[in-house]
């Protein structure tokens, strides 16, 4: 059976919905209608009269959420999506900052920032941050931007180049041009932000591309509190460079000294945390118990399709697991057992809504659901991948390329069991 879905332009109604508001007070509404006009609610309520034309849909049974925030995804990888799901973040950054993320054109920046922007759509979020470290050239960062308005979301390029200093492209000419002529009083389905890290380099070069961000009145967002690639060094140069302003995203947060904690909070900053991402690649334990004792607000990220998708559900379900995890495993290290959770359902889709929406300045904007879509053409995405993908094998050659998708897995002790096996099970042991 086909059902027509409502035509661009057409008003809305979704009927007796249970309805996640996510105000302050996080309500929830049961047996409730939600009136989309345009592309804004309209109304919210029991019963709504609706005007002439508009598309009833029966939503019983259904919930009716606001779209969903990522403030840190790495789209251009997307090209590669699933490629190092057995990675660790040195191999993440053996692969591209060394080795194969300079061979990416711009069309294959285009492929992976056009099938990325499908993902996020399809799976209900609404906004996504672009943290596009590969643009080697502002060619590359028009096929990003190209790619980000094919798609009818709401975006945000966070315009980086691993390739060079931030002090050096942040500073041209041709990165000014580019940000005025896409950019520059664009509105807020399309905006911008500076993205680079502060190793703790002597000197603090980074300081120009701060001063770029300030005069230009876009923010910056940085990965901070990554394991053994940036601490507290770059933190302290942002702050006694005045540089730690409201807004600002500290992308990951994860081991960092409480002083630079106190900065963040103090300062207005935002943590946007990957949890799947720390958990899996190692820039530290993901830190939201740690975050909450210091008031840091926090929005959810998915970092990369090359381990993760662009589903924030699966987000917000691994942040209730590893907060909880940390919390039990602490407990029992002292004979204890928690009795309640801290962290609640609400508070991560909290943090996977209008927490990202904060994050952005937008959440006078956002937090709300959208409607009312119009079609993508996935095959034209689907081919863009392909070529790019033809192209990275051969330039790989297909030895480096399982290599790079299959890393070696390190020895590891099997302890010696002081009990002697029973038959079958030994007899088991052999068969697998
Ligand atoms: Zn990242």
């Amino acid at each position: 059976m086909t059902v027509a879905g409502p035509q661009p332009g057409q008003p809305v109604v979704f009927r007796n919905a249970t309805v996640l508001t996510m105000d302050d007070a996080h309500s929830v509404l049961n047996d409730t209608d939600v009136l989309v006009v345009g592309d804004q609610i309209a109304a919210v309520g029991a019963g709504l009269a609706v005007p002439d034309g508009t598309a009833e849909i029966d939503a019983a049974g259904g919930i009716v959420m606001p779209g969903m925030v990522d403030t840190h995804r790495h789209m251009w990888q997307t090209a590669m999506r699933g490629y190092g799901a057995d990675w660790t973040l040195t191999q993440y950054f053996v692969y591209y900052y060394l080795n194969w993320g300079k061979i990416f054109r711009p069309q294959d920046v285009y492929a992976g920032n056009l099938l990325a922007a499908i993902e996020s759509v399809d799976a209900g979020v609404t906004t996504t941050v672009d943290w596009s470290h590969g643009l080697r050239t502002t060619d590359h960062a028009e096929a990003a931007t190209d790619a980000l308005e094919a798609v009818p979301g709401r975006f945000v390029l966070a315009y980086g180049n691993i390739y060079a200093g931030a002090w050096e492209w942040a500073t041209t000419p041709e990165f000014r041009d580019f940000y005025t002529r896409r950019f520059d009083g664009k509105g807020d389905m399309l905006r911008f932000q500076i993205a680079f890290d502060l190793p703790g380099i002597e000197g603090f070069p980074e300081q120009a591309a701060f001063e770029v961000a300030r005069e230009l009145g876009v923010p910056v967002t940085t990965h901070a509190g990554v394991w053994a690639v940036t601490g507290d060094a770059g933190i302290n140069q942002m702050y006694d460079g005045g540089f730690m302003t409201p807004g600002t995203t500290y992308v990951h947060s994860a081991s960092l000294s409480p002083d630079s904690y106190h900065k963040i909070a103090a300062t207005g900053g935002f943590a946007s945390v990957s949890t799947e991402s720390e958990c899996n690649a190692g820039q530290g334990y993901s830190p939201t118990w740690r975050l909450r004792k210091y008031g840091i607000p926090v929005s959810l990220s998915q970092d990369t399709s090359v381990w993760w998708s662009g589903d924030i559900f699966s987000a917000m379900r691994a942040t209730l697991n590893a907060d909880r995890a940390k919390e039990h495993d602490e407990a029992h290290d002292k004979g204890e057992t928690v009795t309640n959770h801290i962290l609640r359902a609400e508070d991560v889709v909290d943090y996977g809504t209008r927490g990202g929406a904060r994050n952005l300045g937008l959440d006078s904007v956002i937090g709300s659901v959208e409607v009312g879509k119009v079609g993508v053409d996935l095959a034209a995405a689907r081919s863009a991948i392909e070529s790019t993908l033809e192209y990275l094998q051969a330039e790989h050659g297909p030895e480096e390329w399982e290599k790079g998708m299959h890393p070696e897995i390190p020895e590891h002790e099997t302890l010696n069991n002081p009990y002697t096996y029973r038959d079958d099970v030994s007899a088991w042991k052999e068969s697998e």
